[in-house]
């Protein structure tokens, strides 16, 4: 963080409760002491909540023994007891990938199957039971899952759980702005994470391509260049008759 100080940036730790377009076409940001803040362009990296299922146990192991991405978490439990948490979500795809890691992967329906009967054939030929119990709750040994235990009062011995429930904007800046979204609740933008308001631009998470650390650093460089370069266009004095034919 000490870094972007030498650069003449300020960092200022406030929430930011609106944003909108004022009469000269650039950006009102106001946060919620009520300062207002002005800007030629804005940028918004403000990411996602990933829905972690409401199943006690989930929250508190979110990060430990709980997870949401394969490519993050799946290489410390390889070869491991992994469970596939799939009650509102289709798990077929994230079943499928897990196995990259390890041979014993369990897909727990929670009492609501969304799979398709091809599916259902597709993951019993590659070695994963599907358990439909309802859950009551994950049970946790020294901070780590050990099990999950069914509302029959069965239960079923497991060291991670990954799973798919969707997730929701951090806050709703580019929707009120009337961002184009997806259907999963993510920002469309072009290549340069222009968004089709003009000056806007979102990166990070909160917009549309896989959420990683690097691709969000790497669309927020995207993103200043493209700034950068608008700015430049806009303060760049123009020969007279260029503005005439422009
Ligand atoms: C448990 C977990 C494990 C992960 N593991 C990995 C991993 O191993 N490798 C990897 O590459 N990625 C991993 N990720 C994904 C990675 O964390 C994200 O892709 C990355 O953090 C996205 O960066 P971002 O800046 O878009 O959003 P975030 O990191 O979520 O940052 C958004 C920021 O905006 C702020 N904010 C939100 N709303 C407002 C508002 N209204 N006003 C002011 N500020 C606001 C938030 O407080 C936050 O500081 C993991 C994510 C989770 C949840």
């Amino acid at each position: 963080m000490k870094e972007v100080y030498k650069y003449g940036i300020e960092l200022i730790h406030r929430k930011i409760t609106s944003a909108r377009k004022n009469g000269q076409g650039t950006f009102d940001v106001k946060d919620d002491k009520g300062t207002i803040y002005h800007a030629k362009k804005l940028l918004i990296a403000t990411g996602l909540w990933d829905n972690v299922p409401a199943v006690p146990g989930f929250k508190e192991l979110y990060g430990k023994s709980v997870h949401h991405c394969p490519y993050c978490d799946g290489w410390e439990v390889r070869d491991k007891e992994i469970g596939v948490y799939a009650r509102n979500k289709n798990g077929f795809e994230l079943a499928l990938a897990l196995k990259g890691w390890s041979d014993k992967v369990t897909y727990f329906a929670d009492g609501r199957n969304k799979l398709k009967p091809i599916e259902v054939e597709t993951l019993a030929l590659n070695n994963i039971p599907i358990v439909s119990y309802p859950i009551e709750r994950l049970e946790a040994k020294n901070d780590k899952l050990h099990s999950v235990v069914f509302k029959n009062g069965e239960s079923r011995q497991c060291d991670a759980i990954f799973f798919v429930n969707g997730f929701r904007q951090q806050c709703d800046l580019a929707e009120t702005f009337g961002c184009n979204m997806t259907k999963k609740g993510v920002v469309l933008t072009n290549r340069y994470q222009q968004t089709n308001i003009a000056g806007l631009y979102v990166a990070g998470d909160a917009a549309k391509d896989m959420h990683f650390v690097v691709v969000a650093a790497a669309e927020g460089a995207k993103a200043g260049v493209l700034i950068n370069k608008e700015l430049q266009k806009e303060l760049t004095i123009q020969p007279q008759e260029q503005i005439l034919a422009s």
